[in-house]
Formats: structure tokens, sequence, C-alpha cells
């Protein structure tokens, strides 16, 4: 009887540390945002210019080219007129 208890417990201590990881990786993906990675051509972002390679949340292919958003907003904004900033 007095293992059964031991081997809840230890199954119990296993499962609640399982769950445990799940929540800080959650919390890891609620601190990166939208981050995602992807291989783009600029080095940062052609309208707000901050570095694609610590903010890429978007992309956009233009003329066979992946370039890199910090946003959907800079993305939209470099839609409207690309070849203005890419000079
Ligand atoms: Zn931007």
């Amino acid at each position: 009887m007095k293992n059964l208890v031991l081997i809840g417990a230890t199954i119990f201590a296993m499962v609640s540390c399982e769950k445990k990881n799940l929540e800080v990786k959650h919390v890891s993906e609620m601190e990166s945002g939208f981050k995602i990675s992807a291989k783009v051509v600029n080095d940062e972002d052609p309208v707000c210019h901050m570095k694609t390679a610590e903010h890429l949340s978007d992309t956009l292919t233009y003329k066979g080219q992946v370039y890199g958003f910090c946003s959907s907003m800079c993305k939209d904004e470099f839609k409207k007129n690309p070849d203005s900033y890419l000079k």
C-alpha cells in the first residue's frame, strides 16, 4: 500500500512537471510576439528602418525577392509604393 502511494506521488510529480514546462513554453511564445524566422534580403524594414533580424513579423515577395517587415502595417505601406522604398 505504501508503495502504491509512492508511485502515485511520482506520477503526479511527473505530470505536474510536464504541465509546468508547457506553461513556460507558452509564456516564451507570448514574449516573442508575432516574430517569425524567414530568410529576407533586407537587413532593415524599408519603411521604419527597424532591424528585420530582431523585429521580423511579416514578409512580402516583390520581384522575386523576399522582403521582411516589422509589421503588416509597414508591409502595406511598402506595397503602396515599393520602388520609392528600395532606392
Ligand atoms: Zn516597420
